[in-house]
Order: structure tokens, then sequence, then C-alpha cells
């Protein structure tokens, strides 16, 4: 029987709801505790005027969703986008709680996003965005409360102008109000590579269990930015053979293995993979069936459906992206055997690294990038471990287990805490 009985394609809300409803039933969670933890602890929805570079106003549509605090300030990135809805932002929120806590770091989950499309937007509107944005969702985030890091279409340069604005109304520099700031600003060494790295450590595991060596595993990866880039990167630096890359615009492959720095120079120059002489060319979904042995989504959401799971080659998925499978895909890829490395567990690098980003800044000392690769390697194989032993002795697959490991640290916290009334 399948874990999700629903042919249905699912919103990453209800994907996220899905699921968490499997472990919760698994759990035996009182049901007061899933009534509670299914829903968000606050949703904030934000309408942005902004004089655009022209001289017309124009009102953008924001939010941040804080799903919870049971463990600690809530955190999670921002993310900018034509497409960007609550219902998704909600969903991604959740996630993030079971992410840190899968990861058992001491954060509950946010997620914000603003309706906007930065390709048509001048540097200078993006700022005054970022900086209305923050204005008014201030008297809610700071390092006690909530602390945003960058998602799609945001990054180093958007939370020094979030750190910036919440700096000036508080009247003194708060550089543990955001993370993935620039490293000269209370950035962590280690920070930008995190996300991919903390792939390519959960992936090593996998292989570990599988007697595998990283030169015979061949690895395509969807998504060239942050986080497929670096993990590209970082793989083919450690032995594994990149068959595979594919941006928005379309996707490249080669059974000999990419030349990974050559592609990065590249991608610098013509801001995508397409037309890299070291490839044949293909599309940015067809690259998702193509042979391999390892399949690393670093692009978005809900590529892999049921309607494509049944031909994914790949026997190990990592999720670098955030919900890059929807919950029926899930079943499909389970019956076939697949093991999936969930995206709470597998991505889970960057907010661990984030983490790291908000002690230091609170200290105010600095530590070495070796310092901050070695601690986040602990955390993470003995999350992967966690997960994988928690699977076995429940018999559940790798997702529900990282699900059920995190909603038992969360509800565990909230039955310590108790209910204030
Ligand atoms: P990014 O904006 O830097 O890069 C996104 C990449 O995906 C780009 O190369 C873009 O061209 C490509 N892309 C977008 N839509 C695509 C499609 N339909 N097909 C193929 N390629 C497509 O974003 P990022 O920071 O690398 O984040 C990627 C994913 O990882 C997101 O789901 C994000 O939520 C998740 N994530 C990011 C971090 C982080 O530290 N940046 C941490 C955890 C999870």
């Amino acid at each position: 029987m399948g874990v999700v009985e629903t042919e249905k394609e699912l919103s990453v809300y209800e994907s996220m709801a899905a699921r968490f409803d499997v472990a919760a039933r698994k759990l035996n969670l009182d049901e007061g505790l899933c009534k509670y933890l299914r829903k968000p602890n606050r949703e904030i929805i934000v309408h942005i005027p902004i004089g655009l570079d022209s001289g017309q106003l124009e009102v953008f549509d924001g939010f941040r969703v804080q799903h919870s605090i049971a463990r600690g300030p809530c955190k999670g990135g921002l993310r900018y986008g034509p497409n960007v809805t609550l219902d998704e932002i909600r969903g991604l929120a959740a996630e993030m709680t079971w992410k840190c806590a899968v990861v058992n770091i001491p954060f509950g989950g946010a997620k914000g996003g603003v309706i906007c499309d930065p390709a048509k937007l001048s540097q200078a509107e993006l700022e005054r965005i970022t900086r209305r944005y923050t204005a008014e969702i201030l008297d809610y985030i700071g390092p006690e409360r909530d602390v945003p890091a960058p998602d799609m279409n945001t990054n180093e340069q958007t939370m020094a102008w979030i750190m910036d604005t919440y700096s000036m109304h508080v009247r003194h520099t708060v550089t543990a109000s955001v993370t993935g700031k620039p490293v000269d600003l209370g950035g962590s060494r280690g920070r930008r590579e995190a996300t991919g790295r903390g792939c390519m450590i959960v992936c090593d595991e996998a292989l570990k269990r599988f007697g595998r060596d990283r030169q015979a595993t061949r690895v395509i990866v969807q998504g060239f930015g942050n986080v497929g880039s670096q993990a590209a990167r970082l793989m083919h630096e450690a032995g594994y053979k990149i068959v595979g890359v594919a941006d928005i615009q379309g996707g490249i492959l080669n059974s000999r293995g990419l030349d990974i720095p050559a592609l990065i120079e590249y991608v610098a120059q013509h801001k995508t993979v397409l037309g890299f002489p070291g490839g044949e060319a293909t599309g940015n979904l067809e690259i998702l069936e193509q042979d391999c042995d390892v399949l690393l989504p670093a692009a978005t959401e809900s590529v892999i459906t049921s309607q494509n799971a049944d031909k994914i080659k790949a026997r190990i998925l990592v999720e670098g992206a955030n919900s890059p499978t929807t919950a029926p895909a899930d079943d499909i890829l389970f019956e076939r055997g697949v093991f999936v490395i969930p995206d709470i567990l597998a991505n889970a690098g960057g907010v661990t690294v984030s983490y790291f980003e908000w002690v230091q800044d609170r200290q105010g000392y600095f530590w070495t990038e070796d310092d901050v690769n070695d601690r986040l390697k602990h955390i993470q194989v003995l999350a992967f471990n966690d997960v994988v032993a928690y699977g076995e002795k429940h018999g559940v697959n790798n997702r529900i287990a990282a699900y059920m490991l995190a909603i038992d640290r969360v509800a565990f916290s909230l039955k310590l805490r108790g209910i204030y009334a």
C-alpha cells in the first residue's frame, strides 16, 4: 500500500501536510498536538509600495510565515519570484521546522517571499523592495525571533540590506539578524558552499551503505545556481563523475563526465549552461530521466511527480532543492527501490551553517573554514545515520523517517513547555 493514497498531484503545502499526517500517525501523536503542528504560529501578509525607477508607484505583495518557535527562534529563507504563493511559503516554513529538528539545531521554521520578477527590476528597485519589506515585518524578526536567509533570487546583498534596515531601526548593528551575509559583514566562512557541501556529505554516506566509490558514480544535477553549482564543483573535485547539468533554459550531457570548472567559467560569461562545448543539449526536465547513479535536483519544487517518477533511472536521489518531489511521487520512488535522501536532510547544510553564522555573530568570534566544514560534516553524518536507523526501526522510507524524527523532537519540546493560555 502506498504511503499517500492519492493520484492527484499535491502543492508544496499539501505534500508537507500529507507526509506530516503519515508520520504523525506512525508516531501515534496526540490529536491536539497534530492540529497544533500542522498549522503555522503566525502568517504575515504585507503590501509593499515602491517608487519604480520610472517614477511610477507599484505595490508588491510579501509574506513571512513563522511555523514554530517550540525549539528556538524561527529560521528560514526569503525568496523573490513572480509565482510565489502564500501556500508555498506556508509549506516551506513547516519544512524548515522539520529540517532544523532533523539536524538538531535550536531553531523553528519560517519562510518569506515577495511576489515580484527580479529579472525585470533594477538593483535599486530590489533594494527598495527589500528594505520596505523588512520595515513592514520588523517587529516580528530579529536574532531572538526570526532570522531570514537567502533563498531563490535573493543573495548576500539582499541579506546585507535587511541587516542594515533592521540595524537602522534598532539604532545599533545587529549582524545576527540575518544569515547568508557577506563574510565582511559577519557572514560565516563556508556558508556559500554549505548546502552543496551538505548534499555531497549525505551522498558520500549513501555510497558507503551501498559499497560504491565516488569514481564509479555518475551524477546528474538539475539547477546550476548556488546549490547546484557548488554541489557539482565539490563532487567533481572529490572524484564523482558529473554526467549532466541543467538550468532553467535547458541541460547538457556528457557520459564521459563534464569539465565542471570549465562549465562554471562558461556560465559566468553566458549566464546558462546551454551551448557549453563539452556536452550535448537536452531539456531541463528530460535530464531527470537520463542514465545516472545519483540524481541531484537543485532547482525548484515539484519537478519529480507521479508523471515522471517511474522514469527516473538514478538509484540514489539527493534532494538539494526544497520539495522537488511531490507526495504521490514518493510512493513510486519507494516501490522502485530508489534510495531517497529527503530535502530536510540533504539540503540542511545551508541552515546548519546559518546556525553557525548566528552563533559566531552572537559570540563576535569567527571560526576558520575548516572548523565550519568539520562541524557541518559531524552534524550531517549524525543526522543521516539517525534518519536511516529510524527508518529501519519503524519500517518506513527515509522521508517518513526524517519527518517522524523531526516531529518527535518538536512535539517533545512542546510537551516540556506546555501550552501557554
Ligand atoms: P538559485 O536561484 O541560486 O539557482 C536556481 C537554479 O535552478 C538556477 O540555475 C536556475 O536556472 C535553475 N532552475 C530554476 N528553475 C528550473 C527548472 N524548472 N529546471 C531546471 N533548472 C531550473 O537557487 P538556489 O539557492 O541554488 O536554490 C535552489 C533550490 O535549493 C531551491 O529549492 C531552494 O529553496 C533550495 N535550497 C537552497 C539553499 C541555499 O542555501 N541556497 C538551502 C536549502 C535549500
